[in-house]
């Protein structure tokens, strides 16, 4: 698991994620191959929760507007899997982002505790943990094995590049 920047009980008094404006979105997680497999082997998750491009699919939101996470529980703001929630849910609200050939650690500043904390020592620590993580051997041959995760997002600011010598392919 990622270790978290922001606190558990600031994201559950937030609806700043897990809602989506559209069914297809590209803020909708993404899924690593062994999260798809993981999810596949649960008999309570439906397969139709997976999109073909490996995504976790949202659906209406019978509470409220728009769609939501399969997953998420609205009435009371929780994930139904957070122990097992996928890599990219971890690592919100920062984003890997391709642009121009080269894999950027970035940040969306949509999420109210970064757009205060961005400039704060404690925010520069956490990217400094977050570069290396993601810069170590184990999860640099992660992310090779799984290009469908680093997309290309508007509006997001980088704050690192990661280390693709040879770039994503
Ligand atoms: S937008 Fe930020 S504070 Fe709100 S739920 Fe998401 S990560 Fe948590
Ligand atoms: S899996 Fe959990 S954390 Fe990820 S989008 Fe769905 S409800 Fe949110």
């Amino acid at each position: 698991m990622i270790r978290q920047f922001v606190p558990t009980e600031v994201c559950l008094a937030c609806q700043g994620c897990c809602r989506f404006k559209e069914a297809i979105s590209v803020w909708s997680p993404c899924l690593l191959d062994e999260e798809i497999q993981g999810l596949l082997e649960r008999k309570d998750i439906p397969a139709a929760a997976l999109s073909v491009e490996r995504r976790i699919m949202p659906v209406v939101n019978l509470e409220g507007e728009g769609f939501v996470c399969p997953f998420l529980k609205v009435a009371t703001n929780h994930c139904q899997i957070y122990a097992l929630r996928p890599f990219e849910c971890q690592l919100y609200p920062f984003l890997l982002n391709l642009r121009k050939g080269k894999v950027l650690l970035t940040v969306d500043l949509n999420c109210p505790y970064l757009y205060e904390k961005i400039n704060t020592p404690e925010a520069k620590d956490y990217i400094a943990y977050l570069s290396d993580y993601l810069n170590s051997a184990r999860q640099i041959q992660m992310l090779k094995n799984n290009p469908q995760i680093i997309q290309a997002y508007e509006e997001v600011r980088e704050v690192a590049e990661l280390n693709f010598p040879h770039g994503i392919k």
